[in-house]
This record gives structure tokens, sequence and C-alpha cells, in this order.
């Protein structure tokens, strides 16, 4: 929330979040308090969006002046077509948007997510794919993301399992076409693992949200020391992330790439830069959720 110095008038610009379900989003908090902090005459809402009023949504945005939002589940994927330009080719690789930003009444599309993925891999775990092995847990909106910016950042090999093998084989599919020089596997089963030598496992399924989950994977069965990524951050250790630990391989939750995407869309909106990922996390960090 902005604080009481930060006054909302006739000069404030409006920024926000579209999806369904939105409530629980962390979004509003962290770039309300950096807006707060940081002086800017803006605020941050989250609308709760229905699938078939997206058109409508983006017609407001126009139609008001919104100046900027995130667009998350479900989405991302159609927001691409509410857009004027994505500018960036690895935004439209993906196929997914998390940002807009409105120049003049232009909509600009692009996918922060990915490259919040890679910060928080070097800030969290010293973490570069270039060379490296990676295997991808998932086949959802963001296992596209973390494989798509995993082959961009040149991993060597990218491996692919998801409980719905068929999803897995799209996105495969889907990566060789665009990076044909990366060696890209599709896994039927995860005993295949054994005689690899893995150097990230990224857990991108939904996965050990809730307290009867189980680890996506065995880490046992991994024959070398990995390092073990989590798009999840609610909770803060799922039994991944605890199978990890007790293996010994160095770990880390989604909150940092949660910062980190959120760091990127806000210096697009606003320009600013400096701190505002290290101080998004501290504000994450400070907030039970
Ligand atoms: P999604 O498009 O709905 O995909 C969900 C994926 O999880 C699918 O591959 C699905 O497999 C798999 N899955 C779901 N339940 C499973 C289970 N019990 N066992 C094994 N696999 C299961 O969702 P998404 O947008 O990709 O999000 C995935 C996760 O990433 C969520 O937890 C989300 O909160 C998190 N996330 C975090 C950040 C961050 O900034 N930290 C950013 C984006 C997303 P099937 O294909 O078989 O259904």
């Amino acid at each position: 929330m902005p604080d009481s110095k930060v006054t909302i008038n006739a000069q404030t610009q409006v920024y926000g979040i579209f999806g369904s379900p939105v409530r629980h989003s962390l979004s509003p908090l962290i770039h309300n308090s950096l807006f707060s902090e940081l002086k800017i005459n803006a605020v941050y809402e989250a609308f709760e969006v229905e699938k078939e009023k997206l058109g409508l949504a983006f017609e407001a945005v126009r139609a008001l002046g919104i100046r900027g939002v995130n667009v998350t589940i479900p989405h991302k994927e159609a927001a691409m077509n509410f857009v004027d330009e994505v500018p960036e080719d690895v935004d439209r690789c993906v196929g997914a948007l998390n940002t807009v930003v409105n120049r003049n009444g232009k909509l600009f599309g692009y996918n922060t997510d990915g490259k919040g993925f890679l910060t928080a891999l070097r800030e969290e775990l010293s973490f570069n794919p270039e060379g490296k092995t990676v295997l991808v847990l998932g086949a959802g909106g963001a296992a596209r993301g973390v494989a798509f910016s995993a082959a961009h950042a040149h991993a060597e090999r990218i491996f692919i399992y998801n409980r719905t093998h068929d999803r897995a084989v799209g996105l495969g599919g889907y990566l060789e076409e665009y990076f044909p020089e990366i060696e890209i596997e599709v896994l039927e089963n995860l005993e295949a693992l054994k005689k690899e030598k893995i150097d990230l496992v990224v857990n991108a399924t939904s996965c050990g949200m809730h307290a009867s989950d189980p680890s996506p994977i065995d880490l046992h069965l991994l024959s070398a020391k990995a390092n073990v990524y989590d798009l999840i951050y609610a909770p803060a250790e799922t039994p991944f992330l605890k199978l990890a630990k007790k293996c010994g391989l160095p770990c880390a939750n989604g909150l940092g790439m949660l910062a980190a995407q959120a760091a990127v869309s806000f210096e697009l909106w606003t320009g600013k830069r400096e701190g505002v990922r290290e101080r998004m996390l501290e504000v994450l960090k400070a907030c039970r959720f």
C-alpha cells in the first residue's frame, strides 16, 4: 500500500495487474512500496479480469491511459493478441507476456519472467546456464519461460519432464524449432537421468504448493551434485527443497525470481533500476504469506 507521504491526486499514474484469480497477488505490495519509497506519484491495483473480458480490459488501458500492467494466469498467452508490438525476439518465441507498457497509446508487450529467472539463478546460486545441462520439470507457462531463457542463455542440453508427457513433447518440439543448436531431450520417465550429469534442476510445476504434494523428483536419482531451483515461493520450503537440502544441494525458492521479474517490469515503466530488485526482495521477505 502507498504510505501516507504519497497523495493520490489528479496527476497519479495508474498501473496494475490483470489475472484471475488475482487477489492473492503480491505485485501490488511490492510495486506500491517502491512507488512510495521513490516518491513516484503512481498507484498499482489488482484487477480481477475474466478470460472473455481481457480484450475489454486492454481497451480500458488505452482509453484510460493506464501506464502499464502486469498480466498473470490465465492471460499471459492471450495478452499477445492485444498489444501493438513485442519488441524482444525471445518474448515472441516464448509466446507469452507478463508486462505491458503504454507508450503514448501504443502498447508494448514484454516477458520479464525469463530475465527474472536468470537473475535469481545468478544472485542466489551463482549459476549461469551457459554450456550447462538443465532439467526442467513441467511444461506449463512457467516451464516454457524457464526452458526458453535457459536456451537463450546458451545451455548446452535441456531435459524436459512433465506429468502429462504430450505437453512435454510439445514444448520440446517448440524449443528445437527455435534453438536447433541445443540438445533437447524429452523424458518419458526420470529413471533415464541416472546416467546423466545434470547441472541444474528446476521445478516449474505447481507440485509443492499444497501441503500433501510430494517432491516432483527423487533427487537421489541424480549422479552428480546439481543446483536446485524451485519456482514456488509459498510455501517457502517445498518437499522438493527439503529434499535438496537433505542431499546437500545448493538450492533456492522462487522468491528471488518474483522480485527480479517485478524489478524488470518496474524499470520498463519508470526507468528506475538502482536497488529496486534488492528492495523488492526485502519487502517480500518481510511480509507473511
Ligand atoms: P501451469 O501453466 O498451470 O502449469 C502447471 C504445471 O505443473 C504443468 O506442467 C502441470 O503438469 C504441472 N503439475 C501440476 N500439478 C502437478 C503435480 N501434482 N505433479 C506433477 N506435476 C504437476 O502453471 P505455471 O504458470 O506454469 O506455474 C507453475 C508454477 O510456477 C506455479 O507454482 C507458479 O506459482 C510458479 N511460478 C513462479 C514464478 C516466480 O516468479 N517465482 C513465476 C511464474 C510461475 P500437467 O501438464 O501434467 O498438468
